[in-house]
């Protein structure tokens, strides 16, 4: 399209014609209203010169030789460079002028001849202001058309930009849920989705009774072990390792989950049958007490699992896990590297022990414990030498309660160190409050039970001494009471505790011994006083019979250590002579008196 130039002064205008004196006027006319003019005679020329340098306007004449104003203007119309021109055909008036073909060819107006100047130049200016106002519509629609262009490139930007944050926060928000519900270390589901699996199935049981799921709670048996050895490095990379093995033995439709630390959990899913199950138990536990290779570490992890059958008494996921847990500590009872299927009379259990466990912590805070006195007879002089302290409970509800129902719980919630100092403390008191009251005592020894836990303690030596200091008792009488499996348990470091004591004149005897194993090597290096004889073998020395000879030994054995043998139990006159017989030192039992209240042992001491 041309440059209008908005200033009539300058507009260029060129007139077609054949008749000179129709140029000349025209010519004259317009110069006359500061229109530059130009001038040709026939169309070729007014094509070229159009070309050239464009006009802002054409008058055309119709009528010419070689090539009409028709023609002309068709190919003005047919060149992009002089598209834009309009065009005003000039036309005599008695011509036989075709005003439809005018327009079809692109003619923008006409004047008819003979001309009024001032008619022609209204047209001319009434078309000029028209292509002025076309100019500006079409500058105005381009810079429309950029803005246009520009704000769209500009929100598919923002478009673009605002998918990408969609999908980078889409990402984050699967990453952070797939983090939420997996364990970082192996990648397995954690127990909140592993829950969500299992409150599924059960529904799924609810509604199909054909559906059999079943559910195994893992926990690896020397785990601590290994990453206390090795470093949490090798740990990691076992459990690692324990994972991938625990995927290798189900299928694509179980789940396995690492629930904390070493445990873990399978939920198998659309058994035909239970014997399934127990079929991966087997394969579980073959793997996983083989061993596990971790760079040059030839690693026994050994697992204890309990298995639970999806049944339709159960109503949560909860539920379920709690009874594979407790089937699970079942295994590790019965000596690990086991599946145990749980049964109901398992839970009951559990619910039992933990109540007493409640009861024990606040039987401590009560002090509803007492000691009760079984007195030790001298068997060379029949005289009571000293007591065995044994620990009673005083329960509310159910009376007395003796050890035997409740040592066990104490010592696997580790209620038992307290408990054990209580009775350090109380017994000491004890037998120094009687050598106060009672001067000719002053020799007497107090016996002591002890449990592994106690005296594995790193400052058990330090408060055994600081409770000596605070009553005053001196360690010559004080005998603690070791069992077999104590002293076994923990080797070198034994043998320097028991030096520890001894450096304070403790005595120290073998509680219960042949009960356990000793090893009789060890038993030659252990620091001891006495071997106090299990009550089981006593009870048979009446007739010639296996105890007997077992008895015999184990005082042999003492006293080729040269230290003294205690007996046990003794109920009979018949077992105490045989004792005294086989020169057996000491004894308790009771054919001398059963264990007694603080009071009633104050009798007896008071009558010594
Ligand atoms: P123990 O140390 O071997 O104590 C001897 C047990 O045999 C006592 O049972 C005693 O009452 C019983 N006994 C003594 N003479 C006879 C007898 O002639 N016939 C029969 N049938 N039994 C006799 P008790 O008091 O029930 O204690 C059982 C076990 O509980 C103790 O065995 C000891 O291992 C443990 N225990 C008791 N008190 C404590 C304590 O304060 N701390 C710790 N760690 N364990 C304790
Ligand atoms: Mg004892
Ligand atoms: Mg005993």
């Amino acid at each position: 399209m041309n440059d209008p130039q908005l200033n009539s002064d300058s507009k260029n205008i060129l007139v077609v014609d054949d008749t000179i004196a129709n140029l000349r006027v025209l010519s004259a006319a317009l110069t006359e209203r500061n229109y530059q003019v130009r001038c040709t005679k026939n169309g070729s020329m007014a094509l070229i010169a159009a070309q050239k340098e464009p006009p802002d306007l054409i008058l055309l004449d119709i009528k010419m030789p070689e090539m009409d104003g028709y023609e002309v203007c068709q190919r003005l119309k047919a060149d992009a460079r002089t598209r834009g021109i309009p065009v005003i055909f000039l036309s005599a008036l008695d011509d036989v002028f075709d005003k439809v073909k005018a327009f079809t060819v692109g003619g923008v107006d006409y004047i008819t001849k003979p001309f009024q100047i001032e008619e022609v130049i209204v047209r001319i200016e009434h078309q000029l202001a028209l292509q002025t106002a076309r100019a500006e519509i079409a500058q105005l629609n381009a810079s429309l058309e950029q803005k246009v262009e520009q704000r769209t490139a500009e929100l598919e930007r923002v478009i673009n930009r605002l998918n990408q944050e969609i999908a980078q926060h889409k990402q984050t928000q699967e990453k952070l849920l797939h983090q939420a519900l997996h364990d970082a270390l192996t990648g397995l589901p954690n127990r909140t989705l592993f829950m969500e699996y299992l409150q599924k199935a059960i529904q799924r049981q609810k509604r199909n009774k054909d559906y059999l799921f079943a559910v195994f709670f893992i926990d690896l048996d020397r785990f601590k072990t290994i990453n206390d050895s090795w470093g949490h490095a090798v740990g990691d990379r076992l459990l690692m390792a324990i994972s991938s093995i625990l995927k290798c033995c189900c299928r694509e439709v179980d789940t396995v989950a690492r629930l904390s630390g070493d445990e873990f959990a399978i939920l198998l899913e659309d058994l035909h049958d239970l014997q399934n199950a127990i079929a991966v138990a087997d394969r579980l536990l073959d793997k996983l007490t083989s061993p596990i290779h971790i760079d040059e570490h030839k690693l026994f992890s050994g697992a204890s699992i309990g298995i639970v059958f999806g049944t339709a008494n159960y109503q949560n996921g909860v539920e379920v896990l709690r009874d594979a847990d407790i089937a699970m500590y079942r295994s590790k009872a019965l000596g690990k590297g086991r599946y145990t299927i749980f049964e109901r009379e398992m839970y009951d259990r559990t619910v039992h022990l933990s109540q007493i466990e409640m009861d024990l912590r606040y039987a401590l805070e009560r002090e509803e414990f007492l000691l009760y006195y079984q007195p030790i007879v001298s068997l060379t002089t029949d005289k009571i030498i000293g007591f065995e302290a044994l620990i009673r409970w005083q329960h509310p509800e159910k009376g007395l309660v003796f050890p035997g129902d409740f040592i066990g719980i104490a010592e696997d919630t580790g209620l038992i160190v307290p408990m054990g100092e209580w009775v350090l403390r109380s017994a000491c008191q004890q037998l120094r409050a009687w050598q106060e009251k009672f001067p000719n005592s002053s020799s007497m020894q107090i016996g002591i039970n002890l449990s592994n836990k106690q005296i594995k303690q790193f400052d058990f030596v330090d408060k055994l001494a600081k409770i000596l200091a605070d009553t005053g008792l001196t360690g010559e009488n004080l005998r603690l009471e070791f069992t077999e499996t104590m002293l076994m348990d923990r080797g070198e470091k034994t043998i320097e505790l028991l030096a520890q004591l001894k450096q304070q004149k403790i005595q120290l005897s073998i509680d219960d011994f042949g009960t356990g194993y000793s090893s009789l090597s060890y038993l030659h290096s252990f620091p001891i006083d006495a071997l106090k004889i299990d009550r089981s073998f006593v009870s048979g020395i009446d007739a010639e019979s296996k105890n007997s000879q077992i008895v015999q030994t184990i005082i042999t054995l003492a006293h080729s250590l040269g230290i003294k043998a205690i007996a046990e139990g003794v109920e009979t006159p018949a077992q105490l002579a045989r004792l005294k017989n086989l020169g057996c030192d000491e004894a308790q039992g009771y054919l001398f008196s059963k264990p007694v209240s603080a009071r009633q042992a104050e009798a007896i001491v008071a009558s010594k």
